[in-house]
């Protein structure tokens, strides 16, 4: 009997039998909304598309979904094309496809991976139901920089806590066998840098250097080829002069060299046409003879391979090896998904019924949405209310909204299906009255449409007032509009926009017993409202349950234990500020000298990164450092539950290499485990070090571990730690 090919050999046969065209094609990726009614997807060039398709000469099509209309795309190009190789659909399936879980960055606040992959799964139950093969996520970029609107679509500053989530997305997404119906191929994106844009300016340059792109950028996408991602999309940015879609050393040498990485790399949306008003190639066809070389493997929407490559092949100007490594590598995923066995898999209309919207669905974000939630302030035990709670004030317009709180970057998903904070309120208790105060968001505002902010009707605002004086205890909902974060947006003030915190200061001066509760893509400037609110619940964006789990922590069914992945300014001139800084060589601080400080601001976050408070209380001690075995040094500390209910506690490690040839940050995470404590109880909670955490990569980008002191740190975040010193041989 015959033996089966491998999924290699079958690439292999495929790939002699097509021309230099129909190669090129399988590279070029479109985008179009299939109109149903018509003979052509609509959108820019539909014609050019259509008989692109029928040619072979498309390998992938992005945004267009729905059983039937996937199926009918499918269709023609397996029909009509010449060797009949399927589509792969591609899709920003970010944070759900129609029941949508908490943006990526309030996922990040739970450091829960199971619960992330758990969140990631349910996002490829929908989106392969819907006839789609492929997610571009997860979006692994570290940012520093919460101007940078996409700081909600990633997992914060962290590199060794992006890494993890990196990890568990991927597994989330792609599951164990990729062939399945319900698993679809992941995306490690944007490679890479993105997040280190100038001044948080969107699309701007980047310039760093290797110690941060390579400790503190590159290690995610790493973590992400090591799940093995089946897909990369490098990025829009310049990286030390050169747009990494063009990147030989990185595309080439790191990714596909050092990593051995097999899947294929997808350019951003037009990146490589991109290369040329960067003013890195001089037209189009350049741009595609310098992105093929470099190693991007597919086109996204720019058209620059279906037209150029063959011409540049033709005159010698890229070797058609070059070509053929491309298409292996989108063969193979397609082969991997099991398009070839069945091209219409995933297009299963009665699959596509039962699975939107699943109420399995809806319980698993509501459970990823309470644990995404981070308690900042809670002065006096204000929360938990009580349920019998009297006389509640709800104040502010996003308490009211169905459609800001389920975040940006959702083009699935349907608008208003948030349950909004005051119905979720309202399944609790009917002691409750609401009053928006003035106007803040344009009601239109979506991902195309920017949030205009009203900053000076007032209106509303004394009826708030009155309400306030009269209520035993008054619920602030503030924050940003969901489409004030995610692409293209950017901003240079992070304070509560509008009369939001002219609001808070009218309503506190007439009662303080105030909850703010938070919702915003990115970390805020909230000076005045950490000094003053006594509580204070950050929310974040949480999707489709969002009033649920909001109203299970206020009402102490959930005790939350979340803890911020990204550090909180105090103003905005202290951006970028991170936990994990370099020392400046000054001394602490002394008066008249010239130490590394702010004349008008102090040198502190105003809330640090791993900060979270719980209903009830955890005590460390007896950190223990057992350095006996140098290739498994053991640290420990006891953790108890001081307070009087039970909670969960995100155990924190963090390292210094004191002394080392490139010098090392202050504090670098290398572990965090999470547990639960009933009152009174205490656990002891082991981290192992290894040399894989005590290393790092010096400026030739070898992974180099010294001897030496290291400091060892264990706490509740990354300030409050316990402390100790070992010697490493
Ligand atoms: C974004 C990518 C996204 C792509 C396709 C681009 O503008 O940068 O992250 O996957 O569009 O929608």
């Amino acid at each position: 009997m015959a033996q089966e090919k491998t999924i290699d050999q079958k690439v292999e046969s495929l790939l002699q039998q097509m021309t230099l065209e129909e190669k090129v094609g399988q590279m070029n990726q479109y985008n179009g909304f299939w109109d149903a009614t018509g003979p052509a997807p609509q959108g820019g060039n539909a014609a050019i598309k259509y008989e692109h398709l029928k040619k072979g000469w498309v390998g992938s099509m992005l945004n267009v979904t729905g059983t039937e209309e996937t199926r009918k795309l499918q269709k023609l190009v397996v029909e009509e094309s010449r060797l009949g190789i399927p589509l792969l659909f591609g899709f920003d399936v970010i944070h759900g496809y129609k029941t949508l879980a908490p943006i990526p960055l309030a996922e990040a606040a739970s450091w829960d991976m199971e619960a992330i992959e758990k969140s990631a799964r349910i996002a490829a139950e929908e989106a392969s139901a819907v006839g789609l093969h492929w997610t571009f996520a997860p979006m692994v970029d570290i940012s520093r920089d919460p101007r940078w609107g996409r700081v909600m679509e990633g997992g914060g500053e962290d590199t060794f806590l992006g890494s993890q989530i990196a990890k568990a997305r991927v597994n989330g997404f792609q599951g164990d066998d990729l062939s399945q119906h319900n698993t679809i191929a992941a995306c490690a994106k944007h490679f890479a840098a993105y997040g280190f844009a100038e001044a948080g300016k969107e699309y701007n340059t980047v310039d760093i250097g290797t110690s941060t792109l390579f400790n503190t950028v590159l290690p995610t996408f790493k973590a992400a080829v090591d799940a093995d991602v089946k897909t990369v999309m490098n990025g829009f940015n310049i990286l030390n002069g050169i747009p990494v879609t063009g990147d030989v050393f990185l595309q080439r040498d790191v990714l596909k060299g050092k990593w051995g990485f097999e899947g294929f790399v997808i350019s951003d949306w037009a990146s490589i046409a991109e290369m040329a008003p960067h003013g890195f190639a001089k037209d189009l066809k350049h741009t595609a003879e310098l992105g093929v070389k470099a190693g991007s493997d597919m086109d996204m929407e720019s058209s620059s391979y279906v037209n150029h490559l063959v011409q540049n092949v033709q005159e010698g100007k890229v070797d058609e090896a070059l070509v053929d490594d491309a298409v292996r590598r989108i063969l193979k995923v397609k082969f991997e998904l099991g398009l070839f066995d069945d091209p219409y898999k995933y297009c299963n209309s009665e699959r596509e019924k039962e699975e939107l919207y699943h109420e399995d669905h809806r319980a698993g974000v509501l459970e990823m949405a309470m644990k995404s939630i981070v308690l900042l302030k809670n002065e006096n035990n204000l929360l938990p209310l009580a349920k019998d709670q009297a006389n509640i004030a709800v104040i502010g317009e996003l308490a009211d909204d169905k459609n800001s709180p389920l975040g940006s970057w959702r083009i699935g998903s349907d608008d208003n299906t948030a349950v909004s904070f005051l119905e979720g309120l309202k399944s609790y208790t009917n002691n409750v009255t609401y009053a928006s105060g003035p106007k803040v968001f344009n009601k239109d505002a979506n991902f195309l449409n920017e949030v205009q902010v009203n900053e000076s009707d007032t209106s509303g605002m004394e009826e708030a007032v009155t309400l306030a004086k009269e209520s035993d205890v008054v619920l602030m909902v503030l924050g940003e509009h969901g489409f004030q974060s995610g692409e293209a947006r950017s901003r240079t003030n992070l304070n509560l926009p509008g009369l939001q915190l002219d609001l808070l200061k009218a309503v506190y001066e007439v009662n303080q017993n105030v909850v703010l509760v938070l919702m915003n893509g990115r970390p805020l400037t909230i000076e005045w409202e950490a000094e003053n609110v006594p509580a204070i619940l950050e929310t974040w964006q949480l999707g489709t349950e969002t009033g649920n789990a909001i109203a299970k922590v206020l009402f102490g069914d959930y005790n939350p234990s979340g803890k911020l992945p990204m550090t909180f300014p105090r103003s905005i001139g202290q951006i970028p500020i991170y936990y994990n800084h370099f020392s400046t060589g000054r001394p602490d601080p002394q008066p008249n000298v010239f130490w590394a400080h702010y004349s008008d601001e102090q040198n502190s976050p105003l809330y640090p990164f791993g900060y979270g408070l719980s209903y009830t209380q955890f005590e460390y001690s007896e950190l223990k450092i057992d350095a006996s075995d140098q290739s498994a040094i053991k640290v420990s500390a006891t953790i108890k539950n001081t307070g009087s209910v039970a909670g969960e506690e995100v155990v924190q490690l963090y390292i210094r290499d004191k002394v080392a040839s490139v010098t090392r940050p202050i504090k670098e995470l290398k572990g965090f485990k999470k547990i639960s404590l009933q009152p009174g109880e205490s656990k002891v909670v082991e981290f192992v070090l290894t040399d894989a955490e005590l290393g790092f990569y010096n400026h030739n980008y070898d992974f180099v571990v010294e001897p030496g002191e290291f400091e060892v740190m264990m706490g509740t975040n990354s300030q409050e730690v316990l402390s100790q010193t070992f010697e490493k041989q």
